[in-house]
């Protein structure tokens, strides 16, 4: 199965991903965190990268298309992927059908998370991950036991470089202004659906499941 997971920071794309993961077994790609990677092992990308992300702005579609023409060259992405934050811009949503064109495969499913300005920021602002495993809190909506300490694994929480206020809203802007193209593009093509990514997490799930089944968990 390949997924597309579609809308801006903080919609909630992370959390369902890692939740649709669960059932089945296709690898979640991020281009944010192979970048946010890139960035922490000052790889000759990860500074090309890192000016464009500092100002929430979107890193040049190249780069980001490479990413994923090598990621999904993976072995763990014989049976699919989900993409996470790929594509942003119509030239890499055309990119990526090639890409798939050529492998004789095709996009099963993309799925939009709809989420208003307003919710974006103070989600963002309060959002906290794992240093070790990944996890996700939020300070207000899903605290950890323990202040900055990991509920599964004890480890260090932290806030991402770019998840301020000032930053966020140039990302929900720079987003607005890239995926009305790219959603008219799924649109006509089909196998496009629409969530409002302000719903609790688990009836988000439930809307997810009914558009890409349940997984072989529950048959
Ligand atoms: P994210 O974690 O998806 O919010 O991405 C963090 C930052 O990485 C974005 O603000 C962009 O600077 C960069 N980025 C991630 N994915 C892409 C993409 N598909 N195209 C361009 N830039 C991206």
């Amino acid at each position: 199965m390949i997924l597309i997971l579609l809308g801006p920071p903080g919609a909630g794309k992370g959390t369902q991903a890692k939740k649709i993961i669960e059932k089945f077994e296709i690898p979640q790609i991020s281009t944010g965190d192979i970048l946010r990677e890139a960035v922490k092992n000052e790889t000759e990308m990860g500074l090309k990268a890192k000016e464009f992300m500092d100002h929430g702005m979107l890193v040049p579609d190249e780069v980001v298309i490479e990413i994923i023409c090598d990621r999904t060259n993976e072995d763990d992405c014989g049976d699919g992927f989900i993409l996470d934050g790929f594509p942003r811009t119509l030239k890499q949503g055309r990119s990526l059908d090639d890409m798939l064109k050529a492998k004789g495969l095709q996009i099963d499913h993309v799925i939009d998370f709809e989420i208003d300005r307003e919710t974006v920021v103070t989600r963002i602002a309060g959002r906290r991950t794992c240093k070790s495993c990944g996890f996700g809190y939020h300070i207000r909506f899903s605290p950890p036991e323990k202040d900055g300490v990991c509920d599964k694994c004890g480890g260090e929480l932290f806030q991402r470089g770019d998840d301020n206020e000032a930053t966020v809203g140039k990302r929900y802007e720079v987003y607005k202004q890239q995926s009305e193209e790219l959603k008219g593009y799924y649109g006509k093509k089909g196998s496009f659906h629409s969530i409002n990514g302000m719903l609790e997490i688990d009836d988000i799930y439930r809307k997810v499941e009914e558009i890409i089944g349940k997984g072989h968990d529950n048959p």
